[in-house]
């Protein structure tokens, strides 16, 4: 695939505290059936998704579960840093045509096109932080061709990989830069203004 992220805008690392209320998906098992991921999974968070975000990811993955194809989409936020400790924000996921099977998935070159086209007319500043796919029915692992095909695409250290296989309701988090195999922490995060439940029990009779 020969597309550069053309938008991708450079911004400064901010230092700031994750967010307060974030917690550990309910499809993160923490293990993979991949011989590559063997390691045990890190402690150290690498990403805090806002959980619109989350579902509209599992939902695109789970729309294409009864046909069995894969999807695709990037994930877009911050990078930040608190304490000596690189973390990603994902405010939200985008997407576009996609050229997909079982085994296999890219964005449709016209589509990439369109996509960061569309971006850049929406006017806002986002950072590409990573991306997202899913493997209908073979577990989370970043496969040889994941790194081969995408990791041309996804150099810098902080960009993160997110896997989710809506057949076994599976979730899990990879960084690129190294240990490809290895499982890592990531949790759903909203925020207090953004949880109505929460606003809720708030109310007293
Ligand atoms: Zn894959």
């Amino acid at each position: 695939m020969s597309v550069n992220i053309i938008s991708e805008t450079k911004r400064e690392v901010l230092e700031r505290p994750p967010p307060e209320n974030a917690i550990s998906h309910i499809w993160h098992k923490g293990t993979a059936p991949s011989e590559k991921a063997t390691m045990p999974a890190s402690d150290t968070v690498i990403a805090y998704v806002n959980k619109h975000a989350e579902a509209k990811m599992r939902n695109h993955a789970l729309a294409y579960r009864n046909q069995k194809l894969e999807v695709m989409g990037l994930l877009l936020g911050e990078v930040r840093t608190w304490q000596g400790q690189e973390y990603v924000l994902v405010r939200d996921v985008v997407t576009t045509d996609l050229d997909a099977t079982s085994v296999s998935v890219k964005f449709d070159n016209k589509g990439f096109e369109k996509l960061f086209a569309g971006l850049d007319d929406a006017g806002f500043d986002y950072v590409v932080v990573g991306w997202y796919h899913s493997h209908p029915g073979y577990g989370c692992f970043l496969s040889e061709t994941d790194i081969k095909t995408h990791g041309g695409i996804f150099v810098s250290p902080h960009q993160v990989a997110i896997v989710i296989d809506p057949l076994n309701f599976q979730i899990e988090a990879f960084l690129l830069r190294k240990n490809e195999g290895q499982i890592n922490q990531f949790k759903v995060y909203w925020d207090t203004w953004d949880d109505p439940y929460g606003g809720l029990r708030k109310i007293k009779k």
